[in-house]
């Protein structure tokens, strides 16, 4: 993989674009795929935002959402941008697989493929540009740092700085976690300067759900979260009959896995939710525990030092029963606390 900046004298001449991301969408992906959207169409390219799945309909407010096109209900429009794309932006995976279905279509293209993402440990060779970098606060930072370094700043209106904004803020936690660097605050502060509204995205994001979520978290809370105070640990396992008596769609199950953090003593939090055809388990943890070795290790998962996720095929009570098993296997991490 070359250094993006290889490409930067070729984005005034117009080419067909493709930009996708990781299945099931969060606020970071659809956040950073929008901004660059925005930016390659000022430029004059053809471009198409195609992600691998549905998606929150919390996000549905970002500018340019309602065009972006879900591969698992337009397939074949979209298997034909794919293979007639010139460029294909593959933004905040760090592997192909984490665009599910869209895998093999992805690998057989001859489009030239370029990747943005601070995922860990890449998938190097399928790309031909790219910029890897798991110090960066969020994909939607690596984008605005795209466009500033190929020199189109002045091109970032409100439609982008919004995009920006929402990406950084949903994958910092509103600004709180060690990925927060100076720069992510200049970044903001340059955005607000633009006229950004800021209290207008934390509304869209976070003050849009239905009474029936807020209920379901409430009988999560009392009744579906287990502490192990042994291990630092606490998980919440959520069945299919809960998703279905709630009416819970997609989306309304994230951040949270972040509540339990907010447990005195809690350095690891879980969550497992039985959606269907797999079992889809996340990991957030606090000080020296390595969630994205433990996601790998376990659940055929991975993502960063304090935020990993994977998934199992077996029964719920199957992947409960491992992950206990998981947590005393490393209890010696775990007990352990330094920050
Ligand atoms: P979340 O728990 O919010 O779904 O994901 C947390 C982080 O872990 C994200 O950065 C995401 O990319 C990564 N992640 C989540 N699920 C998987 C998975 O099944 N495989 C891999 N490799 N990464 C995942
Ligand atoms: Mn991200």
């Amino acid at each position: 993989m070359q250094p993006i900046h290889q490409v930067f004298n070729q984005l005034t001449e117009s080419k067909k674009i493709v930009i996708t991301t990781h299945q099931k969408p969060d606020g970071d992906a659809m956040g950073s795929s929008l901004a660059l959207f925005h930016i390659l169409v000022a430029l004059g390219h053809d471009v198409k935002v195609i992600s691998p799945t549905n998606w929150a309909s919390f996000l549905n407010w970002m500018p340019g959402c309602k065009s972006v096109i879900d591969y698992e209900r337009n397939t074949a429009a979209a298997n034909t941008l794919i293979e007639n794309a010139d460029w294909i932006f593959c933004l905040d995976f760090n592997i192909l697989a984490r665009t599910k279905n869209m895998e093999s279509v992805l690998l057989q293209s001859k489009a030239v493929k370029l990747l943005i993402d601070h995922h860990q440990q890449p998938q190097l060779s399928v790309f031909q540009y790219g910029v890897s970098d798991t110090t960066k606060s969020s994909t939607a930072e690596m984008v605005f740092d795209f466009i500033v370094g190929s020199g189109f700043d002045h091109l970032i209106d409100d439609n982008i700085a919004q995009c920006i904004y929402a990406g950084v803020m949903t994958d910092t936690g509103s600004f709180r976690f060690p990925s927060t660097s100076p720069d992510v605050h200049q970044m903001v502060a340059h955005l607000m300067k633009r006229g950004l509204k800021h209290a207008a995205v934390h509304e869209n994001l976070f003050d849009n759900f239905s009474e029936n979520r807020l209920r379901f978290i409430g009988n999560t809370l009392l009744n579906r979260m287990e502490v192990f105070y042994e291990y630092n640990t606490a998980l919440i396992a959520i069945t299919q009959q809960d998703l279905i008596k709630f009416d819970i769609k997609t989306g309304d199950t994230e951040g949270l896995v972040n509540y339990t953090l907010s447990i005195e003593g809690i350095k690891l939090a879980a969550i497992i939710i039985d959606r269907g055809e797999e079992r889809k388990c996340s990991f957030r943890s606090k000080g020296n525990f390595d969630v994205n070795t433990f996601a790998r290790t376990y659940f055929n998962g991975g993502g960063h030092y304090s935020a990993a996720g994977g998934f199992s095929l077996e029964p719920l009570e199957a992947v409960v029963a491992k992950f206990k098993t998981a947590i005393a296997e490393n209890k010696e991490q775990l007990s352990s606390y330094t920050f």
